[in-house]
């Protein structure tokens, strides 16, 4: 018994240390008021009339008709063109409109070289050199029946992807009567249910122009009327990927040595994408899933994640893949296809506020502090970082940290506008981080930091050592 009881008492004195909070916790974003406002200008019955319309052209397959003023490919883009260039003139005429177009090679789904076009509206950004930053809102305009090859049959789209496509309408509506430093670009994607090629010509396109892109995809963001007993279409998912395959051998050498691999880039924009909303959306959780896409599916953000670029896909909680990519029917009194009356507009209004917010503070916020690193000190029980200053307007950092097993931030401490930071918190216990903060709080994204720099002249550390 006595022997028992030391033992749990030197449990409790070991597990008491363990659980000791290394320094104060995360500083939880605060809504902006000038940026809150955008929850009440988002309207769900806009949303609806952008499905609704979508929807009225029976099909937006990519090979279907681009002549007929009613019917196809070619109607929808000719309206999505149309209504952004009413909100670019709402807004003063600073948005430009543009059909992006390009000739889609043949391919296992493209029978013959096609022309085809992405629709992109630009918002510049105010500051000459934030506006270098862009940050992408898209969804794809295009849709299918049960047949991939039928570019006839009704594909109303509703959910996939009408309303993500929704969502980049409304935000474009709301924030091009803002201005914000850096640029918000608003696309409907064409081409991806023919593998992602509207998307993957963007984003090429984008890294040979050498710009700086962030992307917030919107794939699938109805918010389904599951059948009864369905799980509640609530909150919304955030897809984010692992470390990218074209990674460099020194990225790889990096990212092993400083433990990297749940800290990508994409990752970084989830965690982000989960402070906005506890700030400004409190009744409708984002949840980061850290998987590039759902089992067996895909969507617009993995051509940018390829490039390099930080991109996530929002998708609604509970699918019914039943409605998805099927004929319109009705069977025994029972409606089949992905039709208007199965979704939710005040859901897709819900996250296009949600994304709204995202770009807002994105493109209010400083760039990231570059080149943050670990120090060169070795065999020492704490931390030294130091980052060059971010580009622009940074009024301070923040430097943040987490247990290495914790998906998210839990700690952090104002750097101020030193370069540097110092604690006797240990390097090799938590994982850390460090963001830009502009004069009124909006923060960057979070850098991760490069493990210690190699001494001059000494070897590339291909095998870690064991010392
Ligand atoms: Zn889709």
């Amino acid at each position: 018994m006595f022997r028992t009881t030391i033992a749990f008492s030197l449990l409790l004195v070991c597990s008491v240390a363990f659980a000791e909070a290394p320094g104060s916790p995360l500083a939880a974003f605060s809504a902006d008021p000038e940026l809150a406002s955008i929850v009440k200008e988002i309207d769900a019955a806009h949303i609806a009339h952008t499905i609704q319309t979508l929807g009225s052209f029976h099909t937006r397959h990519t090979l279907s008709d681009t002549k007929d003023p009613a019917r196809g490919i070619g109607a929808a883009r000719n309206w999505i063109k149309a209504e952004l260039e009413s909100y670019a003139k709402d807004s003063g005429g600073r948005m430009k409109v543009e059909f992006d177009v390009f000739t889609a090679p043949k391919g296992r789904r493209i029978p013959e070289p096609t022309e085809v076009m992405n629709v992109v509206a630009t918002l510049p950004g105010t500051d000459p050199k934030a506006a270098t930053r862009e940050f992408v809102v898209g969804g794809h305009y295009d849709s299918i029946c049960g047949s991939q090859s039928d570019v006839t049959c009704e594909a109303p789209g509703s959910n996939d992807d009408a309303s993500g496509t929704a969502v980049v309408l409304e935000c474009a509506r709301v924030l091009s009567k803002r201005s914000f430093p850096a640029t918000i670009v608003f696309v409907a994607f064409v081409g991806e249910e023919q593998g992602l090629i509207g998307a993957t010509h963007f984003a090429q396109e984008a890294k040979k122009a050498n710009l700086n892109v962030t992307m917030l995809n919107n794939d699938i963001v109805g918010g389904n009327k599951g059948p009864a007993g369905a799980p509640p279409n609530d909150w919304v998912r955030v897809f984010s990927d692992g470390p990218p395959r074209k990674e460099t051998p020194e990225e790889i050498t990096a990212r092993l040595a400083g433990g990297g691999e749940v800290d990508t880039p994409q990752r970084q924009l989830a965690r982000y994408i989960e402070e906005v909303q506890g700030a400004y959306l409190p009744g409708f959780p984002a949840r980061m899933i850290w998987r590039r896409d759902r089992f067996g599916r895909g969507g617009d953000h993995t051509p940018f994640s390829e490039q390099g670029f930080p991109a996530v896909r929002f998708c609604e909680a509970a699918e019914d893949f039943t409605r998805q990519h099927a004929n319109v029917n009705e069977t025994d009194g029972v409606k089949h296809g992905d039709l208007f009356e199965f979704v939710t507009p005040e859901y897709t209004a819900n996250v296009a506020r949600l994304n709204a917010l995202t770009l807002a503070n994105l493109a209010s916020a400083p760039p990231p502090p570059e080149n943050v690193r670990y120090g060169t000190e070795r065999g020492k029980n704490n931390t030294l970082l130091s980052w060059q200053a971010s580009p622009d307007n940074a009024a301070g950092y923040e430097v943040v940290w987490r247990d290495t097993t914790a998906p998210r931030w839990e700690h952090s401490e104002p750097a101020g506008s030193e370069l540097k930071f110092k604690s006797d918190i240990s390097k090799d216990n938590f994982f850390f981080g460090v963001r830009a903060v502009d004069a009124k709080g909006h923060r960057s994204i979070v850098v991760w930091p490069k493990p210690p720099a190699r001494p001059a002249g000494a070897p590339p550390p291909e095998v870690p050592s064991n010392n």
